[in-house]
């Protein structure tokens, strides 16, 4: 690893471990590595989340590149966004524009649609997983397929995953689903909190109380405040996504007809499924299926060359030779929920 990356600053923590920015020492790009402890973390979820990953080559989506076994770690190479989460940017703003969050949202349901097309649904659509590039006329990029669900690999999902404010109605019954539709619904979260700088079904006094939340969520209890100007076609566009009968809201391909979605779309974004993602340079020196999987199964038994202490051994310098604490516990911080049922 530490051959090859030049280890630069700490992107963030998550549920699993740290992300870091790093320098590849012959290319001289600047990628993200997410690292996982190896041993018992490395599920059948992280399995997942690679699998599905590793299969998606869209401009909306953080590029994976590559796995990398340390004697500590498993490290997923990806691509940099360089622009950090939009969640900040809305954080700083407070509210977008109506033509500023369509610039958005056009590219989330760009990569959604993607996904889709590919037989996966993410089940986390949400500001924090979506990344911008460091471009002056932003590029969003869809990343963390750690819930991600293939249609053709998985079962049909039943598990309530997500992030409560995010999350569709139906996926918070105890029945199967269809995560494609209930994709729909976080998209629509996201575009309301683009728009109104707040989450559409939390009590505002009241916003860490999940069981509240989840009862508007359940009567689809919203609105929109009055000092918020949002246009006709886009309250309408916001009503159809927030139906609580996955039978009867819109669908992906149907946004992608709507009025309101097809105001000044990007000529890119209007086809971009047939389009052909691969990558160009290097593409065809990437990891086999049978490569990664071998890593994986590999990063299943727990680090070799370590002392009991848990310190790397001279020579087998890994994350330890960096200042910042990667062995954190998994802190429930209000915002992630997971209820397996
Ligand atoms: P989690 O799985 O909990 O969402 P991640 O490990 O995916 O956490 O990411 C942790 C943080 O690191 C994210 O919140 C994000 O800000 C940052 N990050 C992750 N991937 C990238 C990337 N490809 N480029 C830039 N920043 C990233």
């Amino acid at each position: 690893m530490e051959e090859r990356y030049e280890p630069l600053k700490e992107l963030g923590s998550g549920n699993f471990g740290v992300a870091r920015l790093v320098r590849d020492k012959k290319t001289k790009e600047l990628v993200a590595v997410k690292y996982i402890e190896r041993g018992e973390k490395i599920d059948e979820n992280v399995q997942r989340e690679i699998i599905n990953h590793r299969s998606l080559r869209h401009p909306n989506i953080v590029r994976f590149k590559e796995v990398v076994l340390t004697p500590t770690h498993l490290a997923i190479i990806m691509e940099y966004a360089a622009g950090g989460e939009l969640f900040e940017k809305i954080c700083s703003a407070g509210r977008f524009s109506e033509d500023e969050a369509r610039f958005f949202f056009q590219q989330l349901i760009s990569g959604v649609s993607y996904c889709h097309s590919m037989e996966i649904c993410h089940r986390d659509l949400k500001l924090e997983n979506t990344l911008l590039d460091g471009s002056p006329m932003p590029r969003l990029k869809i990343c963390d397929f750690g819930y991600s669900k293939s249609a053709l690999l998985h079962s049909q999902p039943k598990s309530t995953v997500g992030t409560p404010a995010y999350i569709a109605p139906e996926v918070l019954s105890r029945k199967e689903y269809d995560g494609k539709i209930a994709d729909v619904w976080s998209c629509g979260v996201t575009l309301y909190v683009m728009l109104v700088g707040a989450y559409p079904f939390e009590d505002p006094e009241d916003p860490r109380n999940f069981r509240k939340t989840i009862g508007r969520i359940m009567s689809v209890q919203y609105s929109i405040p009055d000092y918020v100007r949002i246009s006709a076609e886009c309250k309408h566009l916001l009503s159809r996504i927030f139906v609580a009968d996955p039978s009867t809201r819109i669908t992906i391909p149907e946004i992608r007809n709507h009025p309101w979605f097809l105001k000044n779309l990007p000529g890119e974004l209007i086809d971009c499924e047939k389009t052909n993602y691969e990558d160009v340079g290097s593409g065809s020196l990437s990891q086999s299926i049978e490569e990664v999987m071998r890593i994986i199964q590999e990063a299943r038994t727990p680090s070799e060359g370590l002392k009991a202490d848990g310190q790397s051994v001279a020579g087998l310098v890994d994350l330890d030779d960096t200042d910042t604490d990667i062995e954190t516990e998994e802190v429930d911080e209000g915002g992630d929920f997971v209820a397996r049922v």
